[in-house]
């Protein structure tokens, strides 16, 4: 579906957006990948908006992206005889491995590994870190803290442990049967939450065996610490300020934001800035400014992708969530401001053929009146790469791959274009440029710039550059081959 900007919106549905006519709706008004969050609701549940989905995306013939986002190891205190207390700052507070009903003085934490990893002096947070704990002493089956920040604590409420890499394995069981049940389904990412070591990528890899790429959800200390290995065997990284905000002083998730969208930019992997984007929507017809410069934010700096959870998920307002952020985009693109940081911000680091030619594609549509970059991409890279240039005119990446088209959804700036195996580079700049006709990207008397590899069907081969005529009989009476 033709959109008029570059970002992509990623929208997780939930019971706001389960029908055919919201979901078809959302994707309308500007969804290109949608989060099945597998935190909540059961496989039946799942299965459905899946297939929805796919429907919706053949009816509307415009590849859809899906991204089935598991929970990870989440921690939870155990439940309370009282269902909840309230803790106050400067009492003593015990967490242990006894199953009995919490009360004023303890509570099951029923996670040996923590015990084991915990040390005296480190801080565990409870409920999205309102309840702030420091551990004075601790042993194989107890921590005793000290209340820093006191509040209500009440059943099976997530706890953080910021201070310490935790000896958990990075796949609950849950994750591994929803991880089989998801690629089952046909999924395009998984996304993996609180990653904190690059060890922690290969049991997913494994398990997804090619069937869906790989994103990292950046929520955890030790993942910023260790951010350029996690990057190194990811396919796309999420910045989950939600629990990073919870992990880390809040203050310090803007400069990590910019800091990880601009390496993910760099490595030409896509990265979507997520959580609390327009929140006040989840109830308000309208966002806030706050919250209208935030999305802006993130779309200054380059992200490929901006998320909304509960906002389209449980929110009243999920079309309207998706059509500010869409807005939002359009706005900020055409401002003369984004396109100089966004050119600023452009890496010369490039070392292969493929990165030369797209670099030369981009530079040809800025010097001259080209309306869009043509790219065949099997695998998807060049389509990547080409990204990675932010070229002023549109990219139309054209494969023979339907998931090529799917996982490009998250892609910033990329639209899609289904088109059969090519045998000579003639077709294939007929092929482009009917595509580029059709989708209204340009008029019979412009030209297109079209990348390909020559042969075809080799992936990373990427070789060939051609300045096209959008008039088909003058490209029968000038192509060679
Ligand atoms: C987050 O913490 O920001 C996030 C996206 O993860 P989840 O929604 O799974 O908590």
């Amino acid at each position: 579906m033709r959109r008029n900007r570059n970002v992509k919106i990623v929208a997780t549905l939930g019971p706001a957006s389960s029908t055919y006519d919201v979901i078809k709706a959302l994707h309308e008004a500007g969804a290109d990948v949608f989060r099945l969050n597998m935190s909540h609701g059961e496989h039946a549940d799942i299965a459905k908006r899946h297939d929805i989905i796919r429907q919706v995306e053949k009816d509307l013939n415009s590849p859809i992206g899906i991204l089935a986002d598991l929970q990870g190891p989440k921690l939870r205190v155990g439940t309370f005889e009282n269902e909840f207390e309230d803790l106050e700052a400067g009492a003593s507070f015990r967490l242990d491995l006894n199953d009995e009903p919490g009360s004023k003085e303890r509570v099951q934490l029923p996670h040996p590994e923590i015990f084991a990893a915990l040390k005296t002096g480190a801080h565990l947070l409870i409920n999205d870190g309102k309840i702030r704990l420091e551990v004075e002493s601790c042993g194989a089956d107890f921590a005793q803290c000290r209340v820093e920040i006191g509040g209500t604590i009440s059943d099976r409420k997530g706890v953080n442990v910021p201070d310490v890499v935790l000896p958990l394995a990075a796949l609950s069981d849950k994750d591994r049967k929803d991880l089989e049940f998801v690629c089952d389904l046909g999924v395009d990412w998984l996304a993996l939450s609180f990653v904190q070591r690059p060890q922690d990528l290969l049991e997913a890899r494994e398990l997804a065996a090619g069937r869906a790429a790989i994103l990292s959800k950046i929520e955890k200390p030790t993942a910023v610490e260790q951010f350029d290995e996690i990057l190194n065997v990811s396919d796309g990284i999420m910045v989950a300020r939600g629990d990073l905000g919870v992990e880390l002083p809040v203050q310090n998730v803007p400069p990590i934001q910019k800091r990880l969208v601009r390496k993910c930019r760099a490595a030409a992997k896509p990265v979507i800035v997520a959580t609390q984007m327009l929140e006040s929507m989840i109830e308000s017809p309208m966002p806030t400014r706050a919250e209208v410069s935030d999305v802006a934010t993130a779309i200054y700096e380059g992200a490929d992708a901006i998320m909304l959870s509960a906002e389209s998920a449980a929110g009243q307002y999920p079309i309207e969530a998706v059509t500010t952020m869409d807005n939002v985009a359009t706005e900020v693109e055409s401002d003369p401001t984004y396109t100089s940081i966004i050119e600023a911000s452009r890496s010369a680091n490039r070392t292969s053929v493929a990165e030369g030619i797209v670099a030369a594609a981009r530079e040809i549509a800025e010097t001259t009146e080209v309306k869009a970059i043509c790219c065949y991409t099997e695998s998807g890279t060049t389509a990547l790469l080409t990204a990675r240039e932010r070229p002023r005119v549109p990219i139309i990446a054209m494969t023979s791959l339907m998931e090529t088209a799917r996982r490009l959804a998250l892609s910033w700036g990329t639209n899609c274009v289904m088109s059969g195996p090519k045998k000579r580079f003639k077709h294939a700049v007929i092929s482009a440029v009917r595509a580029t006709l059709s989708e209204g990207y340009a008029t019979a008397d412009d030209q297109v710039v079209v990348t390909a590899g020559v042969p075809f069907n080799i992936p990373g081969t990427t070789n060939i550059l051609r300045v096209a005529p959008c008039d088909e009989r003058q490209i029968y009476s000038t192509e060679l081959e």
